[in-house]
C-alpha cells in the first residue's frame, strides 16, 4: 500500500475524511501524539488498526471527537462529574471513560462495558477530525511497545506502506499521552498519569481524585500491562541527578564494551562522555522525550536518563520514562 502524505489544506482535510469514511487509516496530529485514526462506527477499520500497530486486541482504544455533543453518540451516561469535566476541561489533553452506549462494538472497547471518549484540544486535531464527521478511534500513531511518534516523520517511520495517509501536521506540543480518567464509578480514578494534574480535576470536580499507582492493582484499563513505549537498545533511568553515580554506572557500561549515552538536565557536567540534553523544564522534558528515545537509539546501544524534577507534571512524564526503562531504574 502506498501511504499518501497530506497537507491542512482543504482539499486535503476532505480527502481525509473521506479516507475515514471509507474505512481506511489516517494518521493525524494531536498536541500530545500522533494518533492512528479509524472510523470508530466501521468495525472492520477498527479491527485494521491493531493490525497496523500489532497491538494487542486486548487494549482498548479510545474514541476521538470535535463536538462535544458527539460526547452522546458514544457514552449512554455522562454522571455530572463527567458533565462538569467535558463543561470546564475539554477540549484538553484528557480522556474520560464513560459507560459505553450498545452501538460501540467491542473491537473498540476490548469487550469492556465502558468506553475511552477525548476532545483534543490541538486545532489541526479538530479540523481532521471535523472533516471525518464520524468519532474515530485512535491510539498512538506507533508500531505496539515503541515510544509514541511526536513528529509526522516518526509515524512514517512506523506506518509507512501500512497505512492510507499521513496528516503532516506540527510537532506535538505536549509530547506525552493524555490523562485517562476513570468516571464510572463515585470515586473518579486516574488511570493513566498525563498533563492534565489530579489536582486540575479535583479543583473541578470539588473532590478527591485516587491515582492508579499499582498497574498490578485489578482494574479495566488493560492497557497499563503492556510493554510501552520502549526505545530498540536497554535504558536505565536515575532519579537523584547525582553525577558520580551516573558518570560511574556510564563507565562500568563501557568496560563492557557498550557504547552509552546519558540523557541529562546538565549536559556539562559529564566530561567527555556522550551526552544529549533530557530538558530543562518538564514542558520540554515531555514534549521531546519520546523523540530524544528515537534519536538516541540510532547512535548508541544503551541509554541512561536521568530526571530529578518533583512536579505533579513530572510524575506522568517519570510513568512514561519508567515504562520506556522497563523499570530498570538505577
Ligand atoms: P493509547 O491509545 O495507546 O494511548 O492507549 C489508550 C489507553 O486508554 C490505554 O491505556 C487503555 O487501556 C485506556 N483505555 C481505553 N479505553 C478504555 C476503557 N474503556 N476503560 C479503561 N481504559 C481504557
Ligand atoms: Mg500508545
Amino acid at each position: 500500500m502506498q501511504t499518501k502524505l497530506l497537507n491542512f489544506t482543504d482539499e486535503h482535510l476532505q480527502l481525509a475524511g473521506e479516507l475515514i469514511r471509507q474505512g481506511k487509516l489516517v494518521a493525524f496530529p494531536t498536541e500530545t501524539v500522533y494518533g492512528l485514526g479509524a472510523n470508530a462506527f466501521d468495525e472492520q477499520a477498527v479491527l485494521s488498526t491493531f493490525t497496523a500497530k500489532g497491538r494487542p486486541s486486548d487494549n482498548p482504544l479510545i474514541v476521538h471527537i470535535y463536538d462535544k455533543s458527539q460526547v452522546w453518540q458514544i457514552a449512554r451516561e455522562v454522571s455530572a462529574d463527567a458533565q462538569k469535566i467535558i463543561d470546564q476541561i475539554m477540549p484538553a489533553s484528557i480522556t474520560i471513560v464513560l459507560p459505553k452506549r450498545a452501538n460501540v462494538s467491542d473491537a473498540i472497547t476490548a469487550g469492556l462495558d465502558t468506553v475511552a471518549i477525548r476532545m483534543p484540544k490541538s486545532a489541526e486535531a479538530r479540523r481532521f477530525l471535523e472533516a471525518c464527521q464520524v468519532p474515530v478511534t485512535a491510539p498512538s500513531a506507533n508500531t505496539s511497545s515503541r515510544p509514541s511518534p511526536t513528529t509526522w516523520q516518526r509515524v512514517a517511520e512506523d506506518m509507512d506502506g501500512k497505512i492510507s495517509a499521513i496528516l503532516c501536521g506540527e510537532p506535538c506540543q505536549v509530547g506525552i499521552e493524555s490523562t485517562v480518567l476513570d468516571l464510572t464509578h463515585d470515586e473518579p480514578l486516574i488511570l493513566r498519569p498525563g498533563v492534565v494534574t489530579p489536582e486540575q480535576i479535583e479543583s473541578v470536580l470539588g473532590k478527591p481524585v485516587r491515582v492508579l499507582t499499582n498497574p498490578k492493582e485489578k482494574v479495566n484499563s488493560p492497557g497499563v500491562k503492556y510493554k510501552h513505549y520502549a526505545p530498540k537498545v536497554p535504558m536505565a533511568l536515575d532519579l537523584s541527578g547525582d553525577t558520580a553515580k551516573l558518570s560511574g554506572y556510564y563507565d562500568t557500561l563501557v568496560k563492557q564494551g557498550l557504547n552509552p549515552v546519558l540523557l541529562v538536565e546538565d549536559v556539562s557536567a559529564f566530561g567527555g562522555r556522550n551526552v544529549h540534553p533530557i530538558g530543562t523544564t518538564d514542558e520540554q522534558v515531555a514534549q521531546n522525550l519520546f523523540e530524544n528515545l528515537r534519536i538516541l537509539e540510532q547512535s548508541y546501544n544503551y541509554i541512561i536518563a536521568s530526571y530529578t524534577s518533583k512536579t505533579s507534571f513530572a510524575t506522568s512524564i517519570l510513568n512514561r520514562l519508567t515504562r520506556s526503562a522497563s523499570n530498570n531504574i538505577i
